[in-house]
């Protein structure tokens, strides 16, 4: 039999929104007036009804049934995938200020302490799902290596009562310590259901708290100010995914806690087909720079100023004329190779000639230049017969 999830074609970690919306299309799909099996299309709307519903979905979590009886086997999947966060946002255009600084509670209690008054709730075995994040740097900084400092609030077990909240505890006596009961509960007028889920006398616990945990006082969890070390080695890529294990909050969801994956990201990255700036391609820096025709005949020198080097670049072209769309490369001027410390990838100038202003040469002038160039036969306009071209608009 599929799961409620298989039903709805949704993963085990799909949000209310994204239950609704996959049920409203299946619906539509399979409703019985469209032809749709009648039996599929009411397994549909119970999936919707159970996995919409917190207290039932968590319920059809740990029991694997709709109804308490003895189902399939407990769905012990985790939420998937994680939250996407980005450190970018009122960052500016160059990423991350200089200092350490706060990212508040990003990592700390995503999914809430649980196990609280809010509703029962029993600890998952496994792994918390990991929380994923973006961080916005320059060009410079993936050049020469930087460290940042983040710092947020991370929550861990009380170590003084060990994460149950008690000082001293005794067996809950409803559920006899099992932490899952049966329990019958009125789903409709004069109609009762009995189910089995986690106890709610103890909140799934097994135990009854006799005397509070006087350092954390009941709250299992104390929050901490964390600060992780983040090193952006010369060589690393944009894209690429460093991970800080087990840095996420632990919360009474899961035995251990999620991984903190960060993701680095240039942030001053140029717009497409833009001169000036510099685009990243493997090791290797690619710009545009726009010269005149006399410097496409005579050679170019520029200041590259924006050079994530620091320093600026300055290129010299004066080996005879280039067309338009020439590219040219200086080599060890690009970015750091991962695979060769100490070494460079290569630095490409693509040249964008600009035509001339419209003049008329003179007689003298047009004698030179033909020499210059090399042309010979009749000069244009000497000869009649021929359609003339004109600039268009
Ligand atoms: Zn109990
Ligand atoms: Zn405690």
């Amino acid at each position: 039999m599929p799961s409620l999830y298989e039903t709805l074609g949704v993963d085990k970690g799909a949000s209310v929104e994204e239950i609704r919306k996959a049920y409203k299309s299946l619906a539509r799909e399979k409703h019985p007036d469209r032809g749709g099996n009648a039996e599929e299309f009411k397994a549909i709307q119970q999936a919707h009804e159970v996995l919409c519903d917190e207290g039932k979905r968590r319920m059809y979590d740990m029991t694997g049934s709709v109804d308490g009886e003895a189902g399939g086997p407990p769905d012990m999947g985790m939420a998937a995938g994680g939250i996407p966060f980005s450190f970018m946002g009122g960052m500016g255009p160059f990423g991350m200020p200089g200092v350490a600084f706060d990212i508040g509670s990003m990592f700390g209690g995503i999914f809430g302490g649980g196990g609280g008054p809010g509703g029962p709730s029993r600890r998952r075995p496994g792994k918390a799902p990991n929380k994923h994040s973006d961080i916005g740097l320059r060009l410079a900084d993936f050049y020469h290596g930087r460290e940042l400092k983040l710092k947020f609030n991370q929550s861990r077990k009380c170590g003084t009562c060990a994460g149950t909240g008690a000082e001293k505890s005794e067996a809950c006596g409803p559920c006899g310590g099992r932490g899952v009961r049966m329990m019958t509960r009125m789903i409709g007028p004069g109609m009762m259901a009995q189910s089995t889920g986690p106890c709610d006398v103890c909140s799934g616990e097994g135990r009854r708290v006799m005397k509070q945990c006087m350092n954390c006082h009941g709250k299992r969890f104390l929050e901490r100010e964390k600060e992780l070390t983040v090193q952006i080695k010369p060589g690393m890529h944009d894209g690429q995914t460093l991970l800080f294990a087990g840095e996420c909050s632990e919360t009474a969801d899961y035995e251990e806690p999620g991984d903190v994956v960060l993701t680095l990201r240039r942030a001053d990255a140029p717009a497409e087909g833009a001169e000036g700036g510099w685009e990243w391609r493997g090791a290797d820096l690619h710009t545009k720079v726009r010269v005149s025709f006399g410097e496409a005949i005579l050679g170019f020198r520029r200041e590259l100023a924006d050079h994530p080097s620091g320093a600026p670049l300055v290129v010299e072209w004066r080996n005879g004329p280039i067309t338009h769309l020439t590219v040219l490369e200086a080599e060890g001027k690009g970015m750091p190779r991962k695979e060769v410390p100490g070494t460079f990838g290569k630095a490409f100038v693509q040249v964008l000639v600009s035509a001339p202003e419209a003049r008329t040469w003179t007689t003298e002038e047009r004698s030179q230049l033909r020499a210059l160039f090399g042309i010979t036969g009749a000069d244009v306009g000497s000869e009649g017969g021929a359609v003339e071209l004109t600039r268009g608009s």
